[in-house]
């Protein structure tokens, strides 16, 4: 019989009951006690999803109050002093390291948290000494939850990130050297340990992460597989449970010398074959004799309802060559990435809800998969038509295709791409035009999102007010921005974003080709979740979707105003993109309706633009090589498509929340932008050596201060950042602006750190 299997179910609950108890919690509303039990309702209810949704294999200890890998840090106490010195609660010692503890005279800051391979969502980095020793905690939690389920008459395989990963993703302390690969001998003993403790309870496999095994590796890590794997798959099925080896997010073809017999002796490898079908052959001919394939063929990733046909072909592939026994059909990846569930929908289109499939509808589809090819097609008859009648629809529907779309597409040419003429040419001309001083200074686009904005935007909402009186509340707020920058003394304007809920969720509601959720929250870090709007359609812009507010706060302004956009890589990273179509398409589609938008703002007097991309390096495939090549050239080109349409005089502008570039610098110069405002203050102003070293000519503004603090940057400081700027970068190609968008920030800590900004920029204009 082929089983079915779910690699990790999302936390939060059904209306985000789990962020809801965790701020309460911090907020000091809700008791330890109250929050724990929680914790364990929903851990209840989550299995009670799968199993009813018959799901053979349902994994436990994918649940956690904030981070899986941080669960780990703390299960193995690789908890760096400044954390454990204080004796804490250990939930409290665990929220410390996740998030900072501030609180009756401690005061440390939370560990860093990245990016977890290419999704949204974000991992606290092991933090790793030079003397790191590791010991198992008393109740590991994986035991304790296995426990709790069985209790509950559910049988769960535990779910823990392997020994290499975690140490591959982890990183030295400040101040220490050490390479965290290096401290595998002493971490394994610790995994052993509590592999031992989950056979003691009666626990039959384990799934266990090494998803660093779909990247480049270096070579220090791809030899610690062996010796650690020869060790634990000589212990499996004696003294540890049976391993089921996990990757995902990539191919493993690549690093198939490390899969070598220690991996082939794990009792099952799963695979990712949403994105990377391709790997099937090679994967299946390459498994050890006796090795279980689990084939992840429901994408953990994005909103999709599963093409039956599709995954039961690869799936019946896997069958003809390993037979019914030595196949599992699971979910690409742990299920976090999606919402939780279809239900909650309440507003949906019904043409369109029948497209999707969140997380409790894919439990459903793996076992509907297992089914057809355990039982054959006609034990579930009834599904497999339903679901050919949806991806039919889908294909055919008027919402997925739009001919003028197509059209335009076909017209684009190469020339679109280019501005008219070269920088030194454009920058003449804007010099002319906008009169700028040296060392000009800006802000990046959002001003304090107040109280009274949200509450009058809310009012809107519910229709409370007209769009009249809405429109005119707007207006003031943008008045009231213009006259602080006139007090200011700013260079280029903003009209502060005050209409815009969220930069991306903006746009997709004044384009055609997206639709929105009420409910349909993924955890981003922490208690934080995004709600990202769904690309499922041929993307188009009706009609202008900036220009009134911008051509408003133009006309009120004496100095330039900035145009504000979001670009077509972020729309696209920060929304569930389509899988009907590759995403190259979706990205020049939202590039020509940015274009547009781009061309009518500088009709409508706008001569300086911004068009952000932060989310362009998140998009990077996770293997350096052709993949990473292409993706960076129809990403440029979108870009280039949809700033290019302006005059010479007109001011490019982009911005990125960060400062490595150095994977990717070429692309980041092929934008052709005439100014980038990048994040620097929390970075060293040694990476911008790479604008000297790669002879940049265009012009950049590093952000001077930190604005995710209240923090009130002094002049002093200001002046000391821009002199280290001014060792990469000569004094005409400097501009002078904060980190990012001000949004979260209050205004009291706005209005002064900005005026020591322009005190700074004019002492060095002075200066030079
Ligand atoms: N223009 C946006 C803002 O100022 C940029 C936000 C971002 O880069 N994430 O808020
Ligand atoms: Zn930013």
């Amino acid at each position: 019989m082929v089983q079915s299997s779910v690699l990790g179910f999302p936390r939060m609950g059904r209306l985000r009951d789990l962020k809801k108890a965790t701020e309460a919690y911090w907020g000091g509303k809700l008791s330890r006690d109250d929050l724990l039990a929680e914790g364990k309702r929903l851990r209840l209810e989550h299995w009670k999803i799968q199993k009813d949704a018959g799901v053979d294999i349902i994994p436990s200890n994918d649940f956690a109050f904030y981070d899986q890998v941080l669960d780990h840090i703390q299960m193995f106490d690789a908890i760096p002093e400044r954390y454990s010195q204080h004796k804490l609660h250990p939930i409290d010692e665990y929220f410390a390291m996740g998030r900072g503890h501030q609180k009756d005279g401690i005061d440390v800051p939370a560990l860093e948290m990245v990016k977890w391979f290419d999704s949204n969502y974000h991992y606290v980095k092991p933090t790793l000494q030079d003397n790191q020793t590791f010991k198992l905690a008393e109740n590991p939690k994986p035991v304790v939850q296995f426990t709790e389920a069985k209790e509950a008459g559910i049988t769960t395989r535990p779910v823990i990130l392997g020994p290499v990963s975690f140490l591959a993703l982890g990183k030295a302390d400040r101040g220490q050297s050490v390479d965290p690969i290096s401290l595998l001998d002493k971490l394994l003993p610790v995994y052993i340990e509590l592999l031992e403790k989950l056979k003691a309870v009666g626990v039959e496999t384990v799934q266990i992460d090494e998803p660093v095994l779909v990247f480049d590796l270096p070579s220090k890590v791809k030899q610690a597989f062996k010796p650690a794997y020869e060790k634990l798959s000589s212990l499996q099925g004696s003294s540890i449970p049976q391993l089921v080896l996990a990757t995902y997010f990539g191919d493993v073809v690549h690093n198939f010398d490390v899969v070598d017999s220690a991996l082939q002796n794990l009792y099952a490898f799963h695979v990712d074959l949403v994105r990377n079908p391709e790997q099937l052959g090679p994967v299946i001919d390459h498994l050890g004799s006796k090795q279980i394939l689990s084939a992840g063929v429901v994408d953990g990733r994005n909103i999709w309802k599963n093409d039956f046909k599709r995954s039961i072909e690869l799936v019946e592939t896997a069958i003809q060559k390993l037979g019914k026994e030595r196949v599992i059909v699971a979910t690409s990846s742990s299920l976090l990435h999606t919402p939780h569930t279809l239900a909650s929908e309440k507003k949906l289109d019904e043409e369109v809800r029948d497209w999707f499939s969140f997380a409790s509808e894919k439990a459903v589809e793996v076992t509907v998969i297992a089914k057809a090819v355990t039982e054959g097609p006609a034990s579930v008859r009834e599904q497999l038509e339903a679901n050919a009648k949806s991806m039919q629809s889908r294909a055919t529907s008027k919402r997925t295709n739009n001919p003028d779309v197509k059209k335009r597409q076909q017209d684009v040419t190469k020339e679109m791409h280019d501005r008219k003429s070269e920088f030194p040419t454009r920058y003449a001309a804007q010099k002319e035009h906008l009169k700028l001083p040296l060392f000009p200074t800006t802000t990046i686009g959002s001003f304090p999102q107040t109280q009274d904005i949200r509450i009058q935007r809310n009012k809107f909402t519910k229709g409370e007010i007209t769009a009249q009186e809405y429109e005119a509340f707007i207006e003031k707020e943008i008045r009231e921005v213009i006259a602080i920058q006139d007090e200011l003394d700013l260079d280029v304007y903003v009209h502060g974003e005050p209409e815009r809920n969220d930069m991306v969720q903006y746009f997709g509601e004044r384009l055609d080709g997206y639709v929105f959720t009420t409910h349909a929250w993924v955890q981003s870090y922490g208690s934080r979740c995004v709600r990202p709007p769904i690309i499922v359609g041929d993307v188009s812009r009706p009609a202008p979707m900036t220009v009134k507010e911008s051509k408003y706060a133009a006309s009120v302004a004496k100095k330039p105003m900035k145009g504000m956009l979001t670009g077509p890589i972020t729309c696209l990273r920060w929304s569930f993109p389509r899988v009907d179509v590759h995403q190259s398409v979706q990205a020049q589609q939202l590039a020509l309706a940015l274009r547009d938008e781009v061309v009518d703002l500088e009709a409508a007097g706008i001569y300086v633009i911004q068009v952000d991309e932060p989310a362009l390096r998140e998009g990077l495939p996770l293997r350096a090589g052709s993949e990473r090549e292409k993706y960076l050239s129809w990403a440029v080109d979108s870009f280039k498509l949809s700033t290019a349409g302006v005059t010479d005089s007109t001011q490019i502008h982009s911005h990125f929340c960060y400062s490595e570039f150095q994977d990717f610098f070429h692309a980041i110069a092929a934008l052709d932008a005439d100014v980038l405002s990048i994040e620097n203050s929390k970075s060293d102003a040694k990476l911008l050596k790479v604008f000297i070293d790669e002879a940049y000519p265009r012009h950049i503004g590093p952000g001077v201060y930190d604005i995710h603090s209240p923090r009130i940057p002094s002049e002093e400081e200001i002046k000391v950042r821009v002199e280290e700027m001014l060792q990469y970068l000569k004094p005409d190609q400097l501009w002078i602006n904060p980190d990012c968008g001000l949004k979260t920030r209050q205004w009291k800590e706005t209005k002064a750190a900005l005026a020591n900004l322009v005190n700074a920029a004019k002492f060095f204009r002075e200066k030079h």
